[in-house]
């Protein structure tokens, strides 16, 4: 078994996260990523590693790291996302890293600038090692998944290859194989306006709404109870917002509702949709003033569906992620089995690389305001990627 540990050191990961969480790149700053992905560019290239940038959105780009090895065994991608969510309302620091309590602190530590700071240690231990590897490592610094994984999106596009691939999201020493698909769907509600004072002559959207709400918890949401996936839960749905009419004294002429819809194996896109459209149509039978229209929410995805994933347990990506852990935290890791839409979906489906989730950190800090990522985490995840790759990519003396 190899030892990576006399070849990084703890201060090495945490200064490398320390410092990508020291650069902003949420929504609300200009061009992003970009600064974060020169960093992980220049890290590259100072510490000897291939590296280069992939075209996506102008100055917004993709970087790309490789650790080749002799060419006669599989290729592992590991997949960080470079972006984070705002600060919003932060009771910490967001952006100085400061250290407290075994814990780094700020923006991004475990979502997932940490994860990152991991993997790119593990490689560079890698490098500096006398092992060799039969197969390669690609590490891929993407763009914007918490918006629309339009990053992830450009990567499968571009046709990159990969025989397994890890997201390095925050997962507390466990690890995922599958998560739901997720569709942000609204349902547009017409009334006609009337003064609130002669309401007989118009028609009320909220009332409507409200009929059509009741319809889909009395009808639906059991069905998608009944539904289970034993990596994803059940089927399920939630009323995200509701908004409509103008005034008090005005019968309202509209009402929207936004649904967020998470679907597994055996549902679809289509089927989603269509068990939606069903229960407008029984209504409009029955109420010749119902009327209502199924919008798919663009703003959830750029042009790639975000589908479900399901990884086949005995994959060997899966083997070796499960391998790795137990030898790092000395029992059987727990699988995740509800975990949130992430871009390992977008490789499963579309760049077809089976894929696991597991990275440093904990899931219930991210997007919090007190996010934070333990330095054990890092360190044991150099580890954990290190034995990933010894056990994929085949590492020798
Ligand atoms: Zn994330």
């Amino acid at each position: 078994m190899i030892d990576l540990k006399k070849f990084y050191t703890e201060e090495e990961v945490v200064k490398l996260t320390q410092d990508l969480v020291r650069i902003p790149s949420h929504k609300d700053v200009e061009n992003r990523e970009k600064e974060v992905a020169e960093y992980i560019y220049n890290f590259c290239i100072n510490n000897g590693l291939e590296v280069e940038y992939q075209e996506v959105d102008g100055p917004r780009k993709n970087v790309i790291a490789y650790l080749k090895g002799n060419g006669t065994g599989k290729t592992l991608m590991f997949n960080g996302h470079m972006d984070t969510v705002p600060p919003y309302n932060m009771v910490i620091e967001p952006f100085s890293a400061e250290i407290k309590d075994g814990y780094i602190w700020g923006r991004g530590t475990s979502d997932m600038k940490g994860p990152i700071a991991s993997m790119l240690i593990a490689m560079l231990a890698i490098k500096r090692s006398k092992f060799k590897m039969k197969g390669n490592i690609v590490f891929a610094g993407v763009l914007g998944e918490e918006e629309q994984s339009d990053g992830t999106e450009a990567l499968v596009k571009s046709g990159i290859k990969a025989d397994g691939a890890i997201v390095g999201e925050p997962s507390n020493y466990e690890y995922a194989i599958g998560h739901r698909g997720l569709e942000w769907i609204e349902i547009k509600i017409r009334g006609k306006a009337a003064h609130g004072g002669v309401p007989h002559l118009g028609i009320n959207a909220i009332s409507k709404a409200a009929k059509l709400i009741t319809r889909i918890e009395e009808r639906l949401i059991p069905k998608l109870g009944g539904r289970y996936n034993e990596y994803m839960g059940p089927s399920i749905l939630n009323f995200g917002r509701i908004e409509g009419g103008s005034q008090p004294s005005t019968v309202a002429d509209w009402c929207s509702i936004q649904i967020d819809r998470r679907y597994i194996p055996g549902e679809s896109v289509e089927s989603v949709f269509n068990e939606f459209q069903e229960l407008i149509d029984e209504l409009k039978l029955e109420d010749s003033q119902f009327d209502a229209e199924l919008i798919r929410m663009e703003n959830n995805f750029l042009t790639l569906d975000h589908l479900y994933l399901m990884t086949p347990p005995e994959d060997p990506i899966v083997l070796a992620t499960k391998n790795a852990i137990r030898k790092v935290i000395n029992r059987e890791p727990e699988i995740t089995r509800r975990r949130g839409w992430t871009d390992a979906a977008l490789l499963s489906h579309f760049g077809n690389i089976p894929t696991v989730i597991t990275g440093p950190g904990d899931i219930a800090y991210s997007h919090t305001k007190d996010e934070r990522i333990s330095i054990k985490h890092l360190v044991d995840y150099v580890e954990i990627y290190g034995k990933i790759v010894e056990e994929f990519c085949e590492i020798y003396l």
